[in-house]
Parts: C-alpha cells; sequence; structure tokens
C-alpha cells in the first residue's frame, strides 16, 4: 500500500532528520557561536529529550504510516548523546528504512566508529571546513585540530562505514581552502560535498556578501581540475553532483541560498525534544513529545502529522530575497542540521 502523504505543494515526505541533542563539543562560529552559546546557555534537559524509545516509536510511525524512507541522526553532535549506537540499532529493525545515516564532526569517532557499525548504521558524513590548523580552530571555535577530524574519518573507514565530507564554505572565512579540500578527498577517494553558508538561526551574523556560491566554487574546482555535471540519484537530492572529467570520482555543491530547491524539498526535522519542524527556517515546531506521551495509537499519532504535512507551504529559501516576509528562527544546533 502506498502510504505517502503529500503536501500542499505536492512534496512528498520522504526524509527525517532525527536531532538526538542541541549539545555540542565544538563552537563553530556559522552554527553556535561561543559568545552566544557559552556556559550559562539553556542546552536542554536531560527530562526534556525523547527517550530512545519514544524516537523508535515516532520513527516507526514515520516510516510506517507516512512514506519515510530515509533517516539522518544529527544535533548538535548527535555523539555527544550518550549510548547512541543502541538507538541506531533500534532505527535499524524498522523495515522499510532504505538508508540509515549520521552527521557527525567526527571527533568522536574513534571512540564510537566500530560500535556504531556493529549497531547497524551504513555511512556518516563528516563536517570539515578547512585542513589548515589556523583556520579550521577557529572556525570550530575550540581550537580543535585537523587531525582530530581525520583521525575520526580513518576510524570511520577501518569499522566499514561509508564516508562523506561536508564543507561549509563563506567567503573570507575558508574560501580558499575550497581546492586544497577538494584536491585532499578526491585523493582519499571520498565524496566532498560544498555547502553554501546559510542564514539559519538568529545567531550567526549572516549577510549575503558572505555566501561563496555555487557558481564561484564550481568555477575555482573547474579552474583547477575540470568537472562535469552529473544527474542526480534520486528526485530532492539536495546536491548537485559533478564529476571530475576522465574519471569516476565525484564533488557536490549544496547551494541552499544562490540555487534553492525548495520545490523538491521532502524532508521533516525532529529537535531532540520532539519538536517537529516542517522547514530549516521554520519559526515553531510541533509537539510530537506530547502525542507520543499520550496514550494515542500510531494511526492516531500519525494521523496528526498528516494534518501538519498536508498544509505545507514552506519554501523559505526561495523566497528569502522578500525582505516583507520577517521570521524569528531556531538555532540550526537545535533543530538538527
Ligand atoms: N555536529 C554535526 C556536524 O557538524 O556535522 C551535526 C550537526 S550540524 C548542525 C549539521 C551540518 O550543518 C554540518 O555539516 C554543518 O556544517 C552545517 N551547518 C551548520 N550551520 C550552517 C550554516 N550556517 N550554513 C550552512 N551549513 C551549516
Ligand atoms: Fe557543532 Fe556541528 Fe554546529 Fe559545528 S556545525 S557547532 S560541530 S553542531
Ligand atoms: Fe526545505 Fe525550507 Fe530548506 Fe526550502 S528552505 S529547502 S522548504 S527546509
Amino acid at each position: 500500500m502506498n502510504k505517502s502523504v503529500y503536501d500542499a505543494l505536492d512534496r512528498p515526505l520522504r526524509d527525517l532528520r532525527i536531532s538526538v541533542t542541541d549539545k555540542c563539543n565544538f563552537r563553530c562560529t556559522y552554527c553556535m557561536p561561543a559568545e552566544i552559546f557559552g556556559p550559562d546557555f539553556p542546552f536542554l534537559k536531560k527530562e526534556e529529550l525523547l527517550s530512545f524509545d519514544e524516537i523508535e516509536r515516532l520513527a516507526t510511525i514515520f516510516v510506517k504510516e507516512l512514506g519515510v524512507k530515509k533517516i539522518r541522526i544529527t544535533g548538535g553532535e548527535p555523539l555527544m548523546r550518550r549510548d547512541l549506537p543502541v538507538l541506531i540499532h533500534k532505527l535499524t529493525q524498522i523495515n522499510g528504512v532504505e538508508d540509515l545515516a549520521m552527521t557527525t564532526n567526527a571527533s568522536l569517532l574513534p571512540r564510537y566508529a566500530k560500535d556504531l557499525k556493529a549497531s547497524g548504521l551504513n555511512r556518516v558524513s563528516v563536517s570539515l571546513d578547512s585542513l589548515n590548523d589556523d583556520i579550521f580552530g577557529k572556525i570550530n571555535g575550540r581550537g580543535v585540530t585537523v587531525n582530530k577530524v581525520l583521525k575520526g574519518i580513518e576510524a570511520a573507514e577501518k569499522a566499514g562505514l561509508g564516508v562523506k565530507i561536508n564543507m561549509v564554505v563563506k567567503q573570507g572565512m575558508n574560501h580558499e581552502e575550497i581546492i586544497p579540500m577538494a584536491k585532499f578527498f578526491r585523493e582519499k577517494g571520498h565524496i566532498l560535498r560544498f555547502i553554501e553558508f546559510m542564514d539559519v538561526g538568529n545567531s550567526n551574523d549572516w549577510k549575503l556578501d558572505d555566501v561563496y556560491t555555487k557558481k564561484q566554487i564550481l568555477q575555482d574546482i573547474h579552474n583547477v581540475m575540470p568537472i562535469e555535471p552529473l544527474q542526480p540519484n534520486y528526485p530532492g537530492e539536495v546536491a548537485t553532483r559533478y564529476r571530475y572529467v576522465g574519471s569516476n570520482e565525484e564533488v557536490g555543491v549544496i547551494s541552499s541560498v544562490s540555487d534553492a530547491f525548495c520545490s523538491s524539498c521532502n524532508r521533516a526535522r525532529l529537535t531532540a525534544e520532539g519538536k517537529l519542524f516542517t522547514c530549516l527556517f521554520a519559526s515553531n515546531g510541533h509537539d510530537l513529545r506530547k502525542l507520543v506521551r499520550s496514550n494515542l495509537a500510531n494511526t492516531e499519532v500519525a494521523d496528526k502529522v498528516k494534518n501538519i504535512w498536508i498544509p505545507r507551504k514552506d519554501r523559505y529559501s526561495e523566497e528569502r530575497g522578500d525582505k516583507s516576509i520577517k521570521r524569528e528562527k531556531v538555532e540550526m544546533s537545535h533543530m538538527g542540521g
């Protein structure tokens, strides 16, 4: 039976991003600047978080009743959540999940990669924005070295996890690192995806001039290593894909700002305390924790979620230029990237 649920712009619900914590051991300037996310920042308390059983139940409802096929674990830094492999194992038991992945800063992978693989995780996306310690240490706000992340990547490879790399590019922050990163990860055989700096949250002092666009990124790479476009792997894929000419080595760009992809956006986000957001830039979430803690049956919870998804009209990135639309945003570390 086809359980797909379509929104008001004819976009099916396919992809669920689950944030398991709003905490992080990094303070990336574009995400959780240290001046704002200081020692007194009111992070979620343990009792506010969804339990693993509650996350598993909601994920089951999204997959079995609502047509979700892909799940991504994120945060904050997901490996800061204690016993994460236990949750991963629960999620791998849900029939119908075609892809289960996790986004991480890799710093804790040396400790957890083996357990993650054993729990059934297939692959990780690792965030790394530079190969230069001075630049990277400033970006991550904690002076973490590049080597620390490379060790995490190595541990993931050794454990048998697939690895992709994500690099946020910001004009003046690290745009000169595009070529060294592209060369390094081409050589290593890992797909590198460049992400345009986005105006998520209210803390990162975003300006349009700071966006190093997809066009600029592609031109920089093409000048040094010619590339050609590839077809998307599946409809709604967020990264546009390219191949280095004469090879099968791939590189991608996620152009949320200069070339928005709202028209195919099939993602919902569940925060660590159980709020459902239908857009990365939505001002309000819908409280699913209340539903999962009530005595509603799974089909009844699913009906409530359908009532959220069906009227969905979010297309923030396509409306970004419209100054008449004002909205209060939620931090990405809270909502889940
Ligand atoms: N802590 C994990 C990590 O960094 O991979 C997972 C959570 S993080 C919020 C998810 C992704 O969002 C990372 O790849 C990060 O680089 C990206 N991100 C955070 N803030 C961003 C921004 N302002 N613009 C573009 N991407 C951003
Ligand atoms: Fe932490 Fe990831 Fe945000 Fe960096 S991007 S501060 S690693 S949550
Ligand atoms: Fe999806 Fe919202 Fe991003 Fe558009 S702005 S792609 S609707 S999350």
